[in-house]
C-alpha cells in the first residue's frame, strides 16, 4: 500500500509540475498566472514583457535557436528584482506580477532587466566540418561565432484608478506594451 501511495504522489507531483511550470523556459505557466491573479488584492503592479522581432530570429536561425533565445530571456525576466514574479503568458511574452508594489517602485527593476537582456546577446557557434575524412590528425576545429542581438519591450500598469480587477490591469499593461513597440521597441512604457 505504501508503495502505491508513493507512486500516486509521484504521479500527482509530475502532473502538477506539468500544469504549473512551462516545460521550455522553466518559469510558471499561464495556469499558474491565472491562480496568482486570484490572490492579488489592494496595491500591485503588473508588467508585460515581449521579445522584439522574435519571428525574425526564428526565421533567420531556426526554431531550435529561437527556443534557446527564449530560455535565456525567460531567465532574465524571472530574475527581475523588486519582488516580481514572472509567468510565461504565451509564445514569447511574459507577465510579471508585483504584489504590494506601485508602478513607480517597479519601473527601475524592469529597466535593469530590459538592459540586462540587451547587454547579453546570444552567441551562436558554428563548427566548420571538413568535407572528407582528413588523412592527417585533424587540427583543432575551427569555429565561427555569430552574435544575435536580443531585446524586449515592456508595458507596466498598476491597480487602482478605473481598473476593476487584475485582468483589467493586465489589459492596461498590454496596451502600454503595444505603445512600447510603436515607440521603437527595447523600451518601457507605463500605462
Ligand atoms: P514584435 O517585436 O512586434 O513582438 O515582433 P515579433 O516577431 O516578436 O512578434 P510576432 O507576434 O510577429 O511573432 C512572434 C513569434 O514568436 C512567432 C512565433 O513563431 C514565435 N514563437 C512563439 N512561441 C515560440 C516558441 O516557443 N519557440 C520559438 N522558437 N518561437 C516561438
Ligand atoms: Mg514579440
Ligand atoms: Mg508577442
Amino acid at each position: 500500500l505504501a508503495g502505491g501511495v508513493i507512486l500516486l504522489l509521484a504521479v500527482l507531483e509530475k502532473a502538477y509540475r506539468f500544469a504549473y511550470r512551462d516545460e521550455l523556459t522553466q518559469v510558471p505557466s499561464r495556469r499558474a498566472l491565472a491562480e496568482a491573479l486570484e490572490t492579488l488584492r489592494g496595491q500591485y503592479a503588473v508588467a508585460m514583457v515581449d521579445i522584439d522581432h522574435f519571428k525574425a530570429i526564428n526565421d533567420a536561425y531556426g526554431h531550435a535557436v529561437g527556443d534557446q533565445v527564449l530560455r535565456k530571456v525567460a531567465a532574465h525576466v524571472a530574475g527581475v528584482g523588486g519582488g516580481g514574479k514572472a509567468f510565461r503568458y504565451g509564445g514569447e511574452e511574459f507577465a510579471v506580477l508585483f504584489p504590494g508594489r506601485t508602478r513607480r517602485e517597479v519601473v527601475p527593476h524592469l529597466q535593469s532587466m530590459r538592459n540586462a537582456v540587451h547587454d547579453d546577446p546570444f552567441i551562436l557557434r558554428h563548427w566548420t566540418r571538413p568535407s572528407k575524412k582528413p588523412s592527417k590528425p585533424p587540427k583543432p576545429r575551427k569555429t565561427t561565432t555569430e552574435t544575435i542581438k536580443v531585446t524586449v519591450s515592456v508595458g507596466v500598469a498598476e491597480s487602482g484608478g478605473a481598473f476593476d480587477g487584475p485582468h483589467e490591469v493586465i489589459k492596461a499593461a498590454d496596451a502600454a506594451l503595444y505603445r512600447a513597440k510603436e515607440a521603437g521597441r527595447n523600451c518601457l512604457v507605463t500605462g
